[in-house]
């Protein structure tokens, strides 16, 4: 949204000038009609409500010294002043009358709710000393950090290579590791990086103009895209805003994706719509024809040939069978994407990908069309995600940990690409390893993921977790099982370093705490964050660097040296140190642009918020390289290599970049998947999903749930406390077909019981044409509940009952939202009663057997509510969920792989450990 303001003496205007921020004045707009002239202090810094890391401009009060606003920054790369609904909201969060202000230590058992206020000294003595003892006997790999909302870059990887633990979990396996891995098996990035702005076509799997991945950088964007002539085409079985908006809307049945994008190959092979020039040039076809078809001649006119032989099964009519899409406007889209050859730009993040059984392959089928159409890096095509985000580097590096945490890579998903993180329940259940002290930040797991109910069994059991310590800037419903909940910040009250993949270019932001920079600017000295924010409410940063110094107080265990002053040899680092270290010395052209202006590189930061690093970024891997003479080349290949490592390949005799692949190439053909046990999916393919309609007995009422649809207005556990954001989101009924809700007899509003394989939830009907037959449908951003008062936020939870039910356990609201009374009058004024129905507590888990993603999407039977269920309520029976995990289990394919590696080397761990720990027992290679 932009703004435009009247200020006093001018005319209107969309941003405050960048040279007014120290005294900008406007008039109070909720002094109207009087012209109320306040004056303010405009400091930048990042929204936290979602990774797209939108700039905002915190306005800080003059006379108060007290956030009044947040909107967006113009000077900011990626956002370029605009922001969603949920930036703004910041502001709701920092005032929030029912944050957790002061750091809570347990006082009775673990989850009874009885809470005392403890000091940050004591929390870190008594935290440091735990991990110590472990660190000195030797159990490194029962300390954990399990983030939810990540960034940071790089920040956290340093703690925990620094603190030598194979200890860092994340989310990631529960929201977007399958794409990943389908694009990081072509390429070796893990993420697109489309450039919607200049692209012909545009195909956007799922929602994104609305609320999908990088949702408000990427929207203006495609609109931009969209006004300069570009054709937008969206697979999505729901009639979404961005849908909506599309010249196609491809409503495939859920987990068809690929077949319908390999059918799209297929025309454009069979029409000679694809570039087989840059074919020819950029993918490993030679190794496909050594490894697939040894006894044909290598040439590549035979490999073409295989090729069309390969996908010849993806006819229009097969697509148009397994979709539900007219196999004519299959062609038709195809042939409009093979007309935009070099500025094909799509996207697929989580939708078919994080929801169906081998979503991974609707990344490769996806990524196919981009280098059939040879729109790798174009300007106007999809680019890698690492060459448009930047990552900071230190003063110094701690080496690479040599552990193999199991819980976290267990050899049963050896190519799995992030932590197994959502079975870590399950695992410590069967007894492969406990957890002495668990880190939480911002994680809600007990909400967020499947089974959540496995996780409060864990959690409550002190033999499997030690110590939990939740970080939060928010109560959660994981948080009420910690032992201690420690208030972290939010957008405008911490440091941080931002940069992702936007578009075309480079960029890198800085969030900081607002008004302990405001106060600094005039004059005041602050030794922790904690004392310029709302009660103590602290930051990582500085939380990591004096954990780490009471960890290893004399640094005898080598851990505190990397906490240590670049400028003041032997001092404790401070956070301002950190980042003017990174600023000076790690972001190319800053020192430059801020001498410019006559300031230091960390007060350009703190001024402006972001730093536009590289703009046009693409076709980095044609870039010439230069080699040692030494450098060995591989006659067969191409490939070149310097002492044992690739580092680029010969085309038409000169050494480029090329891809961090095995081959160096764009690899059509994957020899890693062949030799780790997945020889009939080495090329990008159509698994059929768990969900497949073959999967689903219509004469038992089973249809497909699609549970991961967002809302824009809402982001997980985080928006909780914001009433504005609750004040336009506040329910997830189902969205049903017209033709289904006839045959169950249902209007909107009735009341559904949802079936899973582990339970169900109540929930109502939202009758509509918009989404597929055979489909429902229901967002995940509500049904957030509380068990006790003041252990959640009651602008979106319902108070609940949870207790043992038939062999299970039964979640039952038993008070919705509704006004209370606090220091903000808007809370007496909360007008809607609903705050929505917990469905992911009724999943199962469902592990990729290689990508390791929970396969989202749901096999229920739907139907009216049986007299005695109430709305909203959950049930589960977590020893039939720990069956569904062990049948989802049995599908794994076990490694080690060749040569005795628990993963192939080439591809990445967030945390990557010593080559030698990728062997087992850890051995040098
Ligand atoms: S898209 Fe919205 S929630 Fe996400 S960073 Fe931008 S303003 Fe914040």
């Amino acid at each position: 949204m932009t703004i435009e303001r009247l200020l006093p003496g001018s005319a209107l205007q969309s941003y405050p000038p960048a040279d007014r921020w120290d005294d900008w004045r406007e008039y109070d707009v909720k002094a109207w009609p009087r012209r109320v002239e306040r004056r303010y202090m405009l400091v930048p810094t990042i929204c936290f409500n979602c990774e797209a890391a939108c700039g905002l401009l915190a306005f800080v009060d003059r006379e108060t010294m007290r956030v009044r606003k947040f909107e967006g920054n113009p000077l900011h790369p990626a956002s370029r002043g605009r922001n969603c609904a949920k930036g703004p909201a910041t502001i709701n969060q920092i005032h929030d009358p029912e944050r957790i202000l002061y750091p809570l230590k347990r006082a009775g058992a673990r989850g009874a709710g009885r809470w005392q206020r403890v000091s940050w000294d004591q929390v870190l003595d008594e935290i440091g000393a735990r991990i110590r003892k472990a660190f000195q006997e030797g159990r490194r790999n029962e300390v954990m950090y399990h983030v939810g909302r990540p960034g940071h870059e790089r920040a956290m990887d340093r703690v925990l290579k620094a603190w030598g633990i194979d200890g860092h979990n994340s989310h990631t396996n529960v929201c977007s590791s399958s794409a990943r891995l389908g694009y990081a098996l072509w390429s070796g990035y893990d993420r697109p990086s489309p450039d919607h702005a200049r692209a012909r076509f545009i195909l956007l799997l799922s929602s994104h103009l609305e609320a999908g991945h990088y949702f408000n950088p990427h929207a203006q964007r495609i609109i931009e895209g969209k006004l300069a002539g570009a054709k937008l085409a969206v697979m999505d079985p729901r009639l979404s805003n961005t849908a909506s908006m599309a010249d196609f809307w491809l409503p495939t049945y859920p987990g068809s994706e690929a077949a319908v994008l390999l059918a799209m190959a297929k025309v454009l092979l069979d029409e000679g719509l694809a570039d087989l020039d840059y074919v020819e040039r950029w993918t490993n076809w030679r190794e496909y024809m050594a490894h697939r078809r040894a006894g044909v001649e290598p040439t590549f006119a035979a490999f073409v040939a295989a090729l069309k032989d390969e996908y010849r099964a993806f006819t229009p009519e097969l697509a148009e069978a397994e979709s539900g899409v007219d196999r004519h406007r299959i062609v038709q889209v195809a042939r409009l994407i093979g007309a935009a050859r070099g500025a094909f730009a799509s996207h697929v993040w989580r939708g078919s990908a994080s929801g169906n059984l081998g979503g991974w392959q609707v990344a490769r089928a996806l990524q196919l069309l981009t280098v059939l159409t040879a729109s790798v890096g174009t300007p106007g095509g999809t680019s890698p995600s690492a060459w448009n985000k930047y990552k900071p580097f230190f003063w110094e590096e701690p080496p690479a940990h040599a552990e193999w945490n199991d819980l976290l890579f267990p050899k049963e998903w050896p190519l799995s690409h992030y932590e197994m993180s959502f079975l870590l329940p399950h695992f410590l259940k069967e007894g492969r390893g406990t957890l002495d002290v668990y880190f939480t930040r911002v994680y809600n797991p007990v909400w967020t993921n499947p089974d959540g109910m496995m996780w409060v069994d864990v959690l409550k059991d002190e033999a499997l977790v030690g110590l939990h310590a939740a970080l939060t800037p928010t109560w959660s419903e994981t948080a009420i099982f910690a032992d201690y909940v420690l208030p972290m910040g939010h957008a405008g009250e911490r440091h941080d370093i931002q940069s992702q993949e936007t578009h075309s270019g480079k960029w890198v932001s800085f969030r900081q705490p607002v008004v302990r920079a405001a106060r600094e600017r005039l004059g005041e000295t602050f030794r922790f964050t904690y004392e310029t924010n709302p009660g103590e409410v602290w930051e990582e940063d500085e939380f990591w660097i004096e954990l780490s110094w009471r960890i290893d107080p004399d640094g005898a265990l080598g851990i505190r040296r990397w906490f240590e002053s670049p400028y003041r040899p032997g001092e404790k680092l401070t956070v301002e140190e950190y980042y003017r270290w990174i600023f000076e010395n790690a972001v190319p052209g800053l020192p430059a642009a801020a001498s410019r202006e006559g300031l230091a590189p960390l007060d350009y930061m703190r001024r402006y918020g972001a730093f536009l690093i590289e703009s046009d970024v693409h076709e980095l891997h044609a870039q010439h390289v230069d080699v040692p003479a030494d450098a060995a080349r591989d006659p067969e290949t191409g490939r070149v290599d310097v002492r044992g490592k690739a580092v680029g390949i010969e085309i038409d005799g000169e050494v480029v970049a090329g891809f961090p692949t095995p081959s160096r190439r764009l690899e059509l053909y994957s020899r890693t998947l062949e030799e780790w046990g997945w020889p009939e999916e080495a090329l990008p393919g159509y698994i059929r999903s768990h969900v497949h309609r073959d999967a689903l007995d219509a004469a038992k009422g089973e249809m497909l749930l699609l549970p991961t649809f967002r809302l824009p207005t809402l982001i997980h556990t985080r928006s909780g406390n914001a009433k504005y954001l609750n004040e336009i989101s506040h329910r997830n009924p189902v969205w049903i077909h017209t033709g289904d809700a006839r045959r169950l007899g249902v209007a909107t509003g009735d009341l559904l019981r949802v079936t899973t394989e582990i339970g169900h939830f109540v929930n109502r009907a939202w009758v509509t044409e918009s989404i597929a037959p055979g489909v429902v449908a229901c967002s995940h951003h509500l049904g957030r509940w509380r068990l006790r008062e003041g252990e959640g936020s009651r602008w979106s939870t319902a108070a609940v009952r949870l207790a043992p039910h038939d062999g299970g356990w039964l979640l039952r609201q038993v008070q919705g939202v509704g006004p209370f009374r606090s220091d903000d009058p808007d809370s007496s004024r909360i007008f809607w009663s609903d705050g929505g129905v917990h469905q992911n507590l009724a999943f199962p888990v469902h592990p990729d057997p290689v990508s390791g993603m929970h396969c989202w999407h749901q096999k229920v039977v739907v139907a009216r509510a049986p007299a005695g269920d109430h709305y909203g309520d959950v049930y589960v029976d977590t020893e039939r969920s720990m069956a569904v995990y062990r049948e989802w289990l049995a599908r794994a394919r076990p490694g080690p792989g060749p040569g005795g590696l628990r993963r192939p080397l080439w591809l990445d761990r967030p945390l990557r450990p010593t080559e030698a720990a990728f062997l087992s027992p850890p051995r040098p290679l």
